[in-house]
């Protein structure tokens, strides 16, 4: 047992880790999910099909290359609470991690080929203030430590989300319209490369629209890809 161990041990009993998915104790090897649980992940495999609902979502709004999203998730259900954990509950770290697994997993797709850079979704300045992290950078890291991508926070959110809940699908696109705005300080060195933007779920798409015209508005002949970890059914 070496030092880590013992500390590992020792917090564990003070502070006993649980699966994000089933509440049920993790074992020393198990990380944020418990096997069964990871075995079980509802995946959308949306790297092996061409035009996939992502892809179909964002058709006709914006020109994107390619869409992806790691797992499924419905509200309420117990997958959900991974995307909860992440932006709630203080736990950023299991954005990076799931996220790393998540660009392993797809690499043989190839989906990373010919990507220049990660973006990630900005937050507010207010509501970083309250949280204390952007969910969204840490899923860049997490694919960034999988595919040696660098990571460039080329947007920014000039606006405060207002709550997204009560809207349909048409006023959650005007609501998010010139929320978002790129960088003029990365237009040079991101002109004509491909740019992947990342956020923690798609359900309209609304966000990743604001953010994809962002950056095609500012920067000249960028190409862009999207990734989310998860994805309200969208077929
Ligand atoms: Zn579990």
């Amino acid at each position: 047992m070496t030092i880590k161990d013992i500390i590992s041990s020792a917090a564990n009993v003070l502070m006993p880790r649980t699966c994000s998915v089933c509440d049920k104790p993790l074992d020393g090897d198990e990380k944020f999910l418990c096997r069964k649980c990871l075995m079980e992940l509802p995946r959308t495999h949306y790297e092996d099909i061409d035009f996939n609902p992502f892809e179909q979502l964002m058709a006709g709004k914006v020109a994107v290359e390619r869409c992806v999203s790691y797992f499924f998730y419905h509200k309420g259900e117990p997958y959900a609470s991974i995307l909860h954990d992440l932006k709630y509950r203080n736990m950023p770290t299991l954005g990076r991690w799931i996220a790393e697994r998540a660009a392993r997993q797809m690499q043989g797709s190839h989906f990373f080929d010919s990507i220049d850079a990660i973006v990630p979704v900005p937050l507010h300045y207010t509501k970083l203030a309250s949280r204390g992290y952007n969910q969204s950078q840490f899923i860049a890291q997490g694919i960034a430590k999988a595919t040696g991508l660098p990571v460039i926070k080329a947007l920014k959110a000039l606006h405060q989300h207002s709550t997204q809940t009560h809207k349909d699908a048409a006023e959650r696109l005007k609501s998010t319209q010139g929320m978002y705005g790129a960088s003029k300080r990365h237009k040079q060195e991101l002109s004509g490369k491909h740019v992947l933007i990342v956020d923690d779920v798609v359900t309209t798409g609304s966000t990743l629209l604001a953010c994809a015209t962002a950056l095609k508005d500012t920067i000249p002949g960028v190409k862009i890809s999207l990734f989310t970890l998860a994805a309200a059914q969208l077929d």
